[in-house]
């Protein structure tokens, strides 16, 4: 079975939803695979979705949690159920979490949206690409998230404003310029429930995701949107056929293969996916010519994991925001300070865990810091398996984060427990943009080197590191990139 379209996204989260959206408002024949499912939530139910899986509350912790795990070290994926919620990849130099679902990172994110913090992150990667350029599509999908800074009437629990409001140590009051949240915020509503809206998932709507802000109306305007529908891998079609491009899926609902044809495909698998497709069309099953910047500059964002034992009595961290900008009160000198947020538990009463856990959830912290790093690591595909390679000492904002956890530590008392071993939840990089083939992996318009109609819209094309939550940064790419091609017709 065939069929045909102008253009084919593959993922729908922030890159894919954003793409979709553009195209279709051009008037374009667009179809969108998505792996995973739609999700079991309020605004979905409205949109008339009828097969939605359910996000990992209650006992479902224990069974959609995970989609699938794979050990770098030991070949490929295991899927675990195709309706789950995260996926880990456990790698020896950095591990990668991500999300599967239609609406792709946005069920899962902590909904800060914001702007870069490094000074000219779009500059110097290829001539057609600027700040400049690239503001109005900020602008945009900002304006389209409609998050929004808190409010004292808004009454959320536990603002860090408030918590921090007498320490020496650390401000949690928000800046103008520090990150919008996505959140619908029901100024005054005191029977808000802030426990809806963590990285488990909003059933309520209380995040705003991107099946409600993009997808479903794009589904209106005639995209076709096939959920459970994975790609396995993109092929260049010779001159004899309508389409230029041919993708070759795997429609885990019906158990079957199916192939669907575009004149241009638009990766947004996420970083480590879109990377994995693009490797093993190349290496594996030859649909594609060759990049030679493939995998090349993956970078982490910097991120960097502490448990935080606060524990603090008569706390209930499991309600409020998913997540709140936090400073040092005095960052001292050496370099731009690390971005750092708290993270509480939020959601977590909601699952069915055992009690001591779940009170040990209400009284602890996560805290999270982030900055732009060397983004020098590379991505391969080695024996079927992807291998990340990326070396920690590399790159300075490592060091600055564990001085501010040092001060951070000292200042409160409570000393932050870093992870073992860094984990992400921002990969990018590794199709990055580039002035030519010698230089990145696509030009301006995401357009893949070497092979005409093949677009990157996703967080694999980011020229370097955010040193912030880059989700609107990923958005503004896509929204750029399908702005010139609708413009071109
Ligand atoms: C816990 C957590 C909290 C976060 N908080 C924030 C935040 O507050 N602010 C922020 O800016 N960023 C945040 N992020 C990061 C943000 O979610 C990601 O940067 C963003 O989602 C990446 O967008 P993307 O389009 O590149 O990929 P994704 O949003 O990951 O979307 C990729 C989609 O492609 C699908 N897919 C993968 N492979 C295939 C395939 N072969 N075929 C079909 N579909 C496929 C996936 O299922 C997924 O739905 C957070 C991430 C996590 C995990």
């Amino acid at each position: 079975m065939t069929d045909v379209y102008d253009a084919l996204v593959v993922g729908s989260g922030f890159g894919g939803a954003v793409a979709a959206d553009r195209l279709t408002r051009a008037g374009w024949r667009v179809g969108l695979v998505e792996r995973g499912p739609w999700r079991d939530t309020a605004p979905v139910r409205k949109l008339g979705i009828r097969q939605r899986a359910p996000l990992p509350y209650g006992w479902r912790v224990y069974s959609h949690f995970l989609r699938n795990i794979e050990l770098a070290s030991g070949g490929r994926a295991m899927v675990l159920n195709q309706d789950g919620l995260f996926e880990v990849f456990v790698n020896a130099d950095v591990s990668i979490l991500c999300s599967s679902g239609v609406g792709g990172g946005s069920h899962v994110y902590t909904a800060l949206n914001v702007r870069p913090s490094v000074e000219g992150f779009w500059d110097d990667c290829h001539d057609a690409v600027s700040p400049a350029a690239l503001e109005p599509h900020y602008v945009r999908v900002i304006a389209e998230m409609g998050g929004r800074h808190p409010r004292v009437a808004d009454r959320i629990p536990n603002l860090a404003s408030e918590q921090w409001r007498d320490s020496d140590v650390l401000d949690g009051t928000p800046t103008v310029e520090g990150p919008l949240h996505a959140v619908t915020f029901a100024a005054g509503n005191t029977k808000r429930d802030w426990s809806d809206g963590g990285v488990l998932g909003s059933p309520q709507g209380t995040k705003r995701t991107l099946d409600e802000v993009y997808l479903g109306a794009a589904v209106r305007r005639g995209l076709h949107l096939f959920d459970l529908h994975e790609a396995l891998g993109v092929f260049r079609l010779d001159g004899a056929h309508r389409a230029r491009w041919r993708v070759e899926v795997y429609d885990h609902r019906a158990g079957r293969h199916r192939s669907l044809r575009a004149d241009r495909v638009l990766l947004a698998a996420g970083t480590l996916n879109t990377l994995r497709l693009l490797l093993r069309s190349r290496d594996e099953l030859g649909g594609v010519a060759d990049m030679p910047g493939l995998g090349a500059r993956f970078g982490t964002n910097g991120d960097w994991f502490s448990l935080w034992p606060l524990d603090a009595r008569g706390a209930d961290f499991t309600r409020g925001l998913p997540a709140q900008v936090v400073r040092l009160r005095r960052p001292g000198r050496g370099g731009v300070p690390p971005y750092l947020l708290q993270v509480g538990f939020v959601g977590s009463s909601k699952l069915a865990l055992p009690a001591p856990l779940r009170q040990w959830c209400k009284q602890n912290l996560v805290l999270f810091a982030m900055g732009s790093d060397a983004a020098d690591g590379t991505v391969t595909m080695e024996g079927g398996a992807l291998r990340v390679r990326y070396d920690t000492r590399r790159s300075l904002i490592f060091a600055r984060i564990r001085r501010t956890l040092a001060i951070i530590g000292r200042g409160t008392g409570v000393v932050p427990r870093s992870l073992p071993s860094p984990w992400t939840v921002h990969p990018l990089g590794g199709a990055v943009v580039g002035q030519d083939a010698r230089r990145g992996v696509v030009d301006h318009r995401g357009e893949v080197y070497g092979n005409p109609g093949l677009h990157v819209v996703d967080a694999a094309a980011l020229p370097r590191s955010p040193g912030a939550p880059p989700s609107m940064s990923i958005a503004a790419w896509s929204s750029w990139v399908a702005a010139q091609l609708a413009a071109q017709g």
